[in-house]
């Protein structure tokens, strides 16, 4: 028996519940997932409301890019495991698959039939989750027992406990909220990283003095606060004030987007490290090692680490979707290359307490290359804004401050760690604990030179952690961050049912 807790209730939850109840319902029912979403609405990133969207976004990739997509071969896996199932693709088709919800009886949508007519239009962020919250709840119902979810239960303490080889999920008052699980995957877009601000007492409450991120940016409140300024500008050709956004990859630029849907004439500046913002490459040859990195041209794990770097940097990262860069080519946006440092805060008339009286300026350094010398050096560069949106993008480790034990806190807690570990994800998509030293060392030192004291310190760590780690009989499965040793599309939307196989069937 296979039992599994999730931590969170988005697409890899439903796609995760939809592959347990699939092989229940193809006689096999060895498989136990168990959802844990901290809010009482599955889905929550994409609902608006709850910050990441407003809902009303467009989906990137193809809604028939489903939670089985992209319908690997199951039977193999399950040989190795010693079971036989029936088709399990077609039961996925059958029952979970985005065509499955469309032809699903639904009077006033005309479902399937008004999506064909329509030319196949991308689904918004809110019909997605009507989607995949119909996968989660069918998964419920059609596994009759083997997958449960349970809302409003927010995992605020992962404790392991050592004696048993259990994970023990708590909640902030330090309830148990599961029976002790072997397996536990972490979901999650992750959390912003805090903005930088000076004087620092104003990073208290950074929202109060106009400084958002890629998440609360979106909440109703400080939705309305860019909405008003944007609209409100007066005449945006002669303003020098602007709203500003940090990052050029698909946080930013759907947040721009956004900004620019409220008024296409208002100037927005966008800061990226790159000098130009970059469309995503989407020919066939990209596309499919995104959506099976082992059908692709060539396989994912042949190609060096540089090489997967740059693939990502190419397709996925701080890139921009064709349909977002049309918009934000009919905006007013002008777009600067900063290596970002900080906010500086200051505060134009002390004796209000206005939410008016901040002038934010965006600090940072420049390349240039100077006129006589033609020689590459880099500026200060201080740059004033109104109101400014940190969108750099989330951290897929969101979960290590919730750990409890100590010596697995302390070795994912380590930077090198993490950059090894992000290389040595194991084909089912857990952190692998038992490399040699010989190995650890091999790989830190390509990271790292000349680094002895920084190397070791890290190995011990990770040499610290518990035995039932390193034996692979606990797992931790990382979805979000296997990019780099599995394959890019594993994070994301683009192959949920192959990231699932991974997950239950290895
Ligand atoms: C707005 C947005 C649009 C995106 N669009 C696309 C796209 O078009 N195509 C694509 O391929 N990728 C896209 N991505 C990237 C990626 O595919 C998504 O981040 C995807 O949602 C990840 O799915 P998930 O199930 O891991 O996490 P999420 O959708 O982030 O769901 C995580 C859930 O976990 C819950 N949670 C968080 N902490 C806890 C806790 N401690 N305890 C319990 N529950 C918790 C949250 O409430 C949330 O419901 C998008 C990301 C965002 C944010």
């Amino acid at each position: 028996m296979k039992k599994l807790a999730v931590i969170g209730g988005g697409p890899k939850a439903a796609a995760l519940a939809a592959k347990a109840a699939a092989l229940k319902c193809c006689g096999l029912s060895g498989f136990e997932v168990t959802v844990f979403e901290k809010t009482t609405d599955l889905m929550s990133h994409w609902i608006g409301g709850y910050g990441y969207s407003d809902g009303m976004r467009l989906l990137c990739t193809l809604p028939e890019k489903d939670v089985g997509f992209p319908y690997p071969d199951t039977t193999y896996l399950l040989e190795l495991m010693g079971l036989t199932a029936p088709d399990v693709n077609k039961a996925m088709l059958a029952e979970f698959s985005w065509l499955a919800y469309q032809t699903t009886s639904n009077l006033w949508r005309k479902g399937y039939l008004e999506w064909i007519d329509r030319k196949r239009p991308a689904p918004t962020h809110i019909d997605w989750s009507s989607y995949l919250k119909w996968v989660l709840e069918k998964a419920v119902t059609l596994s009759s027992g083997s997958v449960r979810r349970e809302l409003d239960r927010e995992i605020a303490e992962i404790e392991f406990d050592e004696r048993s080889g259990n994970w023990v999920l708590l909640s902030k008052e330090g309830t148990l909220l599961t029976n002790p699980v072997q397996h536990l995957a972490i979901t999650g877009t992750g959390d912003p990283g805090v903005t930088p601000i000076e004087p620092t007492s104003y990073m208290s409450d950074p929202e109060k003095i106009g400084v958002f991120n890629g998440k609360n940016a979106w909440t109703d409140k400080n939705l309305r606060r860019l909405e008003s300024f944007q609209t409100g500008l007066a005449n945006p050709f002669l303003t020098d004030e602007f709203i500003g956004v940090l990052g050029g990859g698909g946080t930013g630029a759907s947040i721009a987007a956004a900004l620019i849907e409220f008024n296409s004439k208002a100037p927005i500046w966008m800061f990226t490290r790159k000098s130009t913002l970059l469309s995503r490459g989407k020919s066939y040859f990209e596309t499919s090692l995104i959506s099976d990195p082992e059908v692709g041209t060539l396989a994912w794990t042949e190609m060096t680490f540089a090489d997967r770097q740059e693939f990502i940097d190419r397709v996925d990262r701080g890139v921009v979707s064709d349909q977002i860069m049309e918009t934000l080519e009919n905006g007013n946006l002008i777009n600067t290359s900063i290596e970002f440092e900080k906010i500086e805060v200051t505060n134009r008339n002390k004796q209000f307490d206005d939410d008016d009286d901040f002038q934010l300026w965006v600090v940072g350094k420049q390349w240039y290359v100077d006129d006589l010398t033609f020689v590459k050096a880099q500026r200060e560069v201080k740059i004033p804004v109104k109101l400014f949106i940190d969108a750099r993008g989330f951290n897929g480790w969101w979960f290590v401050e919730r750990l409890q034990h100590t010596t697995l806190k302390t070795c994912l807690s380590n930077k090198l760690v993490r950059q090894i570990l992000e290389r040595t994800i194991e084909r089912d998509l857990s952190l692998k604990f038992n490399l040699s030293r010989m190995d650890f060392y091999n790989l830190a030192e390509d990271l790292l030179r000349d680094a002895k004291d920084e190397i070791e310190k890290a190995w011990q760590s990770y040499a610290a952690v518990p035995k039932q780690l390193q034996w692979e009989d606990s797992k931790i499965y990382v979805p979000m961050v296997s990019a780099l040793a599995q394959g890019p599309g594993l994070p994301n939307l683009s192959c949920l049912g192959l990231m699932a196989n991974r997950i239950l069937l290895s």
